[in-house]
């Protein structure tokens, strides 16, 4: 452990990592004296984060992600049956303000900088997989525009339509 990362009271090294401060300092207890000091700007204990540190973040479960592609149909599917597809594009993507937190997230845990960009971009390929599939599925649902008919085919069909109906369709109908 460096130098710097002392009790600022008693320079004791038996200190343990506590939150930060809201400009990113790190807190440390001190288990001699018991007094909690700051760390200089840009030093950090080991495993700062309670969360990770408590183990109820497991690096396998917490940075491992499904397949891409797997993830789209399962969001296609929940945004088709409930909340539409630009509500679900919205959920997948990450907001500016998101990034920002995730950024300054990464600063502070330099040793989860990867996982968090794995994380970013794992986000942003289901994003792009989800739109392909949405159109993909909307261009399916789209009823083919209709062929009209030729005025040969509707004199074919003469007898299944009233005098007037079979005047709409001549108009309408190819020349
Ligand atoms: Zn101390």
């Amino acid at each position: 452990m460096k130098e710097i990362n002392r009790c600022r009271y008693c320079k004791s090294t038996r200190v343990k990592a506590r939150a930060f401060t809201s400009t990113g300092r790190q807190k440390i207890f001190c288990h001699d004296c018991k007094k909690v000091s700051l760390l200089p700007v840009g030093n950090r204990l080991p495993s700062a984060c309670s969360v990770y540190r408590s183990g109820t973040c497991r690096d396998a479960e917490a940075w491992s992600f499904p397949v891409v592609q797997t993830e789209a149909r399962e969001c296609l599917k929940i945004a088709n049956a409930n909340g539409g597809v630009p509500a679900m594009r919205t959920t997948i993507a990450i907001s500016s303000k998101q990034l920002r937190e995730l950024q300054k997230f990464s600063n502070l845990h330099p040793e989860l900088h990867a996982n968090i960009n794995r994380a970013i971009e794992f986000r942003q390929k289901v994003l792009a997989a989800f739109n392909v599939l949405a159109e993909e599925s909307e261009t399916a649902i789209t009823p083919c525009e209709e062929k009209p008919f030729t005025r040969e085919e509707i004199a074919g069909l003469a007898h299944l339509l009233s005098p007037e109906q079979f005047a709409i369709e001549m108009e309408k109908a190819t020349r």
